[in-house]
């Protein structure tokens, strides 16, 4: 499950433990994006911050883990080049899934070497309150749409949260309302 991850919240974790269920997964591996990347015109939180919190919020799960290799890959992240070291990294044999909420499915037939993607992973749309959940159409059938319990939670929405003062509690997990206080994150961007 690829993501900014600016923080993790509830939302992220949800849908990665129910797809976890329904496809009987042997784990899933959390992705943070890597830097630089400016989303929506705004600069994200230092890799290292978005990467710990993401350990934070699944270090309990077994069935959770989080891989580096987006954000220790120099450059712009893309989802192929991600799936392709994934590939390389568990071997020919593994079958790999590539989770993902309904809105940025959406935008999947844009990401670069769009075809080659389907060939690598197998992909999950999820359901996502404010999104249409639709196939957009890819080669071959290769998306899944599933419905997962609805939580209208976004990572904008608990940083702006943040920054009016307001608070973020059962949002996000404990741990990362507490890793967001101490690193004083979202304040001022
Ligand atoms: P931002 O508001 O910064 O874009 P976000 O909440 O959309 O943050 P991302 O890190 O962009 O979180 O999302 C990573 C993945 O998780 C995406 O595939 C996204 O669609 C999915 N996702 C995020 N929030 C939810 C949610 N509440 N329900 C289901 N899927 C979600
Ligand atoms: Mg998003």
């Amino acid at each position: 499950m690829g993501g900014t991850f600016d923080p993790i919240h509830h939302g992220h974790l949800v849908a990665a433990s129910e797809v976890a269920h329904l496809f009987a997964l042997d784990e899933v591996i959390f992705v943070p994006t890597g830097q630089p990347w400016m989303k929506e015109g705004r600069k994200t939180s230092p890799a290292e911050d978005r990467y710990l919190m993401t350990v934070i919020a699944t270090a309990s799960n077994p069935r959770f883990s989080v891989s580096r290799v987006d954000i220790d890959r120099p450059g712009k992240t893309y989802t192929i080049d991600t799936l392709r070291e994934m590939r390389e990294i568990h071997g020919p044999d593994a079958e790999l899934f590539f989770i993902t909420g309904a809105d940025a499915l959406g935008e999947i037939l844009s990401w670069r070497d769009a075809d080659e993607l389907f060939n690598l992973a197998h992909f999950i749309g999820c359901t996502r309150p404010g999104h249409n959940l639709a196939d957009p159409g890819l080669p071959g059938g290769g998306v899944s749409l599933v419905e997962v319990p609805a939580l209208a939670i976004s990572s904008t929405e608990c940083r702006e949260r943040v920054r009016a003062g307001e608070p973020v509690w059962y949002l996000v997990p404990d741990g990362i309302v507490q890793y967001i206080n101490k690193r004083g994150l979202y304040r001022g961007d």
